[in-house]
């Protein structure tokens, strides 16, 4: 069913057709405006699972906090989660951070993709664009645009054997000769991004679809992946919590802990206790001795594995003289008013409630302490 040699013509004439559709126009991002390895290595961690439209709202901002490589390392984790908080895939933070300790102590970046990807959260793709785009030297990539491009242009079905190997090999037969290794990557990326889209691709507008063995008939059709026609999944499982909001309007916020989830953010303190009613006395913790009072709200926040549903309940009362001895460990109290964009990175479900609360107009001024 499948052509099943490679395409006519070689690499660097499809990779040249490429530079020149690149070259005619394409996406002004702020990652691409250089080739300092730093600023690249940030983008590429960032887009890892993510789209650009979303990294785009965060890139300027971490890079403003975060302006090298030794700053990055010198800060503390929990500072560089707070500039991450929202992005999600939170391990990407912690390895970055990590990976800039070691880079900052060797006192240069790595030389060739094999040392890009002996630090953390840097695999082959990663390495070879880092590689590729800061040093201007080509090594191949496979990330997901990059890969549906190779499949289709290739026509290497789902099917076959060795299907990764063969994948690796095409997309670095592609670039090879390349007089411009960098752009090229840029712009198989690109095309990935905006013309060889997964379900409907633009092939009329594509530099490669004289070349390209999947641009028509049933070829097409199998490496063609409709939205409508995708296997509904099922309904992640739900998990219930209970967030407590005391009644002056002083939040207490507690890290997820080593392990954990999220694990360096800080989420509202709550109880794995769904069955809370107004009346209820709390037997433990920060707010022992308090009644829960009335449900304000309710938040759902769905992660990739589990969906939360969180009520958020007031207390009846402010927790008593001596409650604060009883502050879980790294725990801090913050108003409402200084808890956003406050001192500690919060989880994203965090954020949803005390904007909402924002919205309602909840809150008094309550105190901070530490
Ligand atoms: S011709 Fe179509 S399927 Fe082939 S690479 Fe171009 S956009 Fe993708």
């Amino acid at each position: 069913m499948f052509p099943t040699d490679p395409p006519t013509s070689p690499g660097g004439s499809l990779a040249a057709a490429l530079l020149d559709w690149y070259d005619a126009g394409h996406r002004d991002l702020p990652w691409r405006q250089g080739r300092d390895p730093y600023r690249i290595w940030v983008s590429e961690i960032m887009l890892q699972q993510t789209t650009v439209a979303t990294v785009l709202g965060y890139y300027d901002r971490f890079l403003a906090r975060f302006p090298d490589v030794g700053e990055l390392a010198r800060t503390d984790l929990t500072e560089v989660l707070r500039f991450w908080s929202g992005l999600g895939y939170y391990q990407r933070a912690r390895n970055l951070h990590r990976a800039a300790i070691v880079i900052a102590e060797r006192g240069a970046f790595p030389e060739t993709p094999d040392a890009w990807m002996e630090l953390p959260g840097v695999g082959r793709s990663t390495a070879g664009a880092i590689f590729s785009i800061s040093r201007n030297m080509w090594a191949p990539l496979l990330d997901a645009n990059v890969r549906r491009v190779m499949e289709r242009l290739y026509g290497v079905a789902p099917e076959e054997k060795k299907r990764e190997a063969r994948l690796w090999e095409v997309s670095d037969a592609f670039g090879r000769e390349s007089p411009r290794p960098g752009d090229t990557n840029q712009a198989l990326m690109e095309l990935g991004a905006t013309v060889c889209l997964p379900a409907a691709p633009r092939c009329s507008l594509c530099p490669l679809a004289a070349s390209c063995q999947a641009r028509e008939g049933e070829a097409m059709l199998l490496f063609t992946r409709p939205g409508g026609q995708k296997k509904k999944k099922p309904a992640p499982p739900r998990r219930e919590r209970v967030v407590l909001l005391p009644p002056d309007g002083s939040l207490l916020f507690v890290p997820r802990g080593e392990g954990r989830l999220l694990e360096g953010l800080y989420d509202l303190y709550g109880v794995a206790s769904p069955g809370i009613l107004p009346g209820t006395a709390l037997q433990e913790g920060p707010y022992a001795g308090c009644c829960a009072g009335r449900e304000l709200f309710t938040v759902t926040h769905t992660y990739s594995h589990f969906r939360e549903v969180v009520r958020v309940v007031a207390l009846e009362r402010a927790p008593g003289e001596g409650a604060g001895e009883s502050l879980p460990g790294g725990g801090i109290v913050l108003p409402l008013s200084r808890s956003l964009d406050g001192p500690v990175p919060l989880t994203g479900v965090a954020k949803k409630i005390l904007k909402k609360l924002a919205q309602e107009g909840w809150g008094g001024a309550g105190k901070e302490e530490r």
